[in-house]
């Protein structure tokens, strides 16, 4: 069976398939960190459907929510109408947002992916400012529709500005830490205020508290709080792409928590759903200038997804899952920091909470800027690391500058012991690479 479906689908699937390239495995059965494949094989699952699956696979709570609802006899489609499971997950939903923002916000269902949100938030701060750029950063992901894909660095007609996204390891500025982060601020403040940057004042500016699709880079929290700033001087709304950080994945329950401070608008998808599509915009209620209908689509109401919406969302709340998230991914980073000075071609190692990052480099490329900097991205180093990681049945996932980084985003329910296992093959692997 594994074969067969195997050759099935790489003869009829598209090219512009991904993970399915790098993993050949036919998954059948799965619960929490395990996935079993059609052969048999057993896989530890770092990859956690892109971050989505915030409390594993098929997890009891959430399977029980969604055969309650299927057992009910509910509709299971209802467009935006009002429904008791709907009124569930937003209560839930807004209990868990930063008090201060959910006393003045507005809920649109988008649906069903990130990036239908993600156009639902830039269509919204048009309509509301009636002006068109939008203001993005270097080595952001927000989506694959046309809007979202620009502020990705895509090409489309859509006028996105892009600006510096602080880092340590890759500055751009060479410097690293809080002088990078305020150099890239200034930068945005001048880009902001100069005449004749040719940048007209946008209708809204997006960033990712920590990247993940570009690397996994969490910003600082003094350069979140500039953009914060920066923005609400000259209103600008701001808003967080929180659809990879959110759900306790980054140590905090929403990722804003870590610098504190109240965006204008959250775009949300991946774990609020469960596993199940679902993707929300949530916005200050003075942007919502939308009419009836200004914003239509037929899937926004999926009951199913709520439902293990409602479930996710109440037990990592209930159990504490995003200080776990923080212990763990503590513990994980301590365990894979000394990589980088055990082996040459490991250049970085980062990460906030259960968002990991192992970016791979050529040790004998020329080193950049500074003759003590970062050697250039290794893409085929970090696709070995993933062969050897299957090979020793750990599913992980690449990303970042030409795919040179190893990502890891376990579920938040990953045992101590399910901890040692994966950092164990990690580590193994890596050092296979090395040899
Ligand atoms: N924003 C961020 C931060 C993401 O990580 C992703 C997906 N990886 C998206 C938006 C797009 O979500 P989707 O793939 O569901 O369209």
């Amino acid at each position: 069976a594994h074969e067969g479906i195997l050759r099935r689908q790489s003869a009829r699937e598209s090219a512009a398939r991904t993970y399915a390239r790098a993993l050949p495995i036919v998954p059948v059965r799965a619960r929490g960190l395990t996935i079993e494949g059609a052969d048999g094989r057993r896989y530890l699952d770092c990859l956690s459907g892109a971050g989505t699956l915030a409390l594993g696979h098929n997890h009891p709570v959430v399977l029980e929510a969604v055969r309650k609802v299927l057992d009910s006899g509910a509709p299971l489609h209802v467009l935006d109408l009002a429904t008791p499971v709907k009124d569930a997950f937003t209560t839930e939903l807004f209990r868990t947002l930063p008090p201060r923002f959910a006393e003045r916000a507005r809920i649109q269902f988008c649906g069903p992916a990130g990036t239908d949100a993600v156009e639902a938030a830039f269509k919204l701060v048009r309509a509301a400012t009636g002006r068109s750029g939008m203001l993005a950063f270097t080595g952001a992901y927000h989506g694959m529709t046309a809007g979202a894909l620009e502020a990705s660095g895509g090409a489309t007609d859509v006028r996105v500005a892009r600006l510096p996204y602080p880092q340590d390891y890759r500055c751009p500025f060479g410097v690293g830490g809080d002088h990078g982060a305020e150099l890239a601020a200034r930068w945005t403040e001048s880009l902001l205020d100069d005449p004749k940057s040719g940048v007209p004042l946008p209708a809204g500016m997006i960033l990712e508290p920590v990247q993940g699709e570009g690397g996994v880079i969490p910003a600082p929290d003094t350069w979140t709080r500039r953009m914060r700033e920066i923005t609400r001087a000259r209103s600008v709304p701001l808003i967080v792409d929180e659809v990879q950080t959110g759900v306790g994945r980054t140590g905090a329950f929403w990722a804003v928590e870590h610098s504190g401070i109240t965006p204008d608008v959250m775009v949300l998808s991946k774990a609020i759903g469960g596993s199940l599509p679902l993707a929300v915009v949530v916005y200050r209620d003075d942007l919502d200038v939308w009419r009836p209908g200004a914003h239509a689509g037929t899937f926004r109401g999926n009951q199913l997804a709520m439902a293990a919406g409602t479930a996710t969302l109440a037990y990592v709340r209930e159990h504490g899952l995003a200080e776990r998230a923080a212990t763990v991914g503590a513990r994980m980073l301590e365990r894979l920091r000394p990589l980088a000075a055990e082996f040459d071609c490991v250049g970085d190692v980062r990460g906030r909470g259960l968002m990991i990052g192992i970016e791979l480099v050529d040790p004998e490329g020329p080193p950049h800027p500074a003759p003590d900097g970062p050697r250039p991205a290794a893409p085929e180093l970090a696709a070995a690391v993933q062969r050897e990681c299957l090979r020793r049945g750990l599913i992980v996932e690449l990303g970042g500058r030409r795919s040179s980084v190893v990502r890891l985003l376990p579920p938040l329910t990953i045992s101590d012991e399910q901890t040692s296992a994966v950092l164990d093959r990690l580590a193994d692997a890596v050092s296979a690479v090395s040899a």
